[in-house]
């Protein structure tokens, strides 16, 4: 058994998978009771009156060249929200084990983590530093029956990217005790590199990537879980058969090609763009206490009257998330099209 999977839970790592219909796109299908007609309504390419492929070899294929990475070491879900729980389910022994998040936060680890009956314990990021990430603590919060650390660079709702150097000394010190989940749902916004490249160097760094954010396929929900092969192993035993989509693995493909990616960060780079002017309006703003710096598609404000901007933008028709939870005063502000920023500066003005 390879060390990683001592992590893991042992019910989990003597599972055997379950036993799929047979995929082989050569024979006629007469062996998993499907229709042998297409609905009529059915544009799709493969027909959606037939299962998907139960693993996605070749999805995974391609998302593994997308990201620099061997496709032993990529698993497809439904979005990183399922990778985030596929990694609770195969490695918190409910009642037993616990994770450590770094808040302000994404909240699905939380909520993951508590739907399996993982203890969550809290590490604030230092938001007198910038939200930087206070790694001691981190490290004298793990105990023996940590089993994942999750960080997200750029972290929502903060912006900021987390100083690479504090993640290796983290994943260094967690070595054989506890995973380190990177999830990278918004790098492409950033000039940060990936950690994917660094797998080799860490067998126990899980990297989490999405088609939702700067691909535009949010409502296909593509997500990509990124780790060492007996890692990917495991949770595919975890995921479901026939999760992704047929309409979801056809977008991808569609979504793929050298041109569709080309004209994605040419979005990409018009998204900063706008990043940036709206950033500028909000600095400028006598309604505005603090912008905090952003590696995102999004903004992170602090209003001197939160509530008087939520009902501004909201008479705009436009919806801004509430991040009072985060701090008092604190709004989190997605970047929009051209026109709609327009009418965001102009709600806020
Ligand atoms: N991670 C982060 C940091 C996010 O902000 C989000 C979505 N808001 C997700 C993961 C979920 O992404 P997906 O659509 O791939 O499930």
């Amino acid at each position: 058994m390879s060390d990683i999977l001592a992590l893991a839970r042992p019910e989990i790592v003597a599972l055997k998978a379950y036993s799929h219909a047979s995929w082989d796109p050569a024979y006629e299908r007469l062996h998993a009771n499907e229709l042998p007609w297409r609905a009529e309504t059915d544009r799709s390419l493969a027909g959606l009156n037939r299962y998907p492929e139960p693993h996605p070899h070749e999805l995974a294929a391609r998302l593994a060249q997308l990201y620099g990475v061997d496709s032993p070491r990529l698993l497809p879900g439904r979005g990183s929200d399922e990778s985030i729980d596929l990694l609770v389910r195969g490695f918190c022994r409910a009642g037993v084990d616990n994770v450590v998040i770094c808040p302000p936060t994404f909240g699905m680890y939380a909520v993951a983590a508590r739907i399996q009956g993982a203890e969550v314990r809290e590490v604030p990021l230092l938001r007198e530093r910038g939200f930087a990430l206070d790694t001691a603590a981190v490290l004298g919060a793990c105990d023996a029956n940590t089993r994942i650390v999750f960080l997200c660079s750029p972290n929502n709702p903060t912006g900021n990217s987390i100083d690479a150097a504090a993640i290796e000394t983290l994943l260094n010190a967690l070595a054989g005790k506890a995973l380190v989940v990177i999830d990278e749902a918004y790098i492409e916004f950033s000039r940060g590199q990936s950690l994917a490249g660094s797998l080799d160097r860490f067998p126990n760094l899980v990297v989490l990537r999405t088609l939702s954010k700067a691909y535009g396929l949010a409502g296909a929900r593509v997500g990509s879980l990124i780790a060492a092969a007996p890692i990917v192993s495991l949770l595919s035993k975890v995921i479901p058969p026939y999760s992704i989509p047929q309409l979801t693995i056809e977008a991808v493909f569609a979504t793929l090609t050298p041109v569709q990616i080309r004209i994605q960060r040419e979005r990409i780079a018009q998204v900063l763009a706008e990043r940036e002017r709206i950033a500028a309006a909000l600095a400028a703003s006598s309604r505005v206490e603090k912008l905090w710096p952003s590696d995102a598609n999004f903004l992170l404000a602090d209003f001197r009257d939160a509530e008087w901007a939520l009902v501004a933008t909201r008479a705009e028709k436009l919806l801004i998330r509430d991040m009072r939870s985060v701090s008092p005063r604190s709004l989190r502000i997605s970047v929009g099209s051209p026109a709609q920023n327009d009418r965001l500066i102009r709600s806020l003005a």
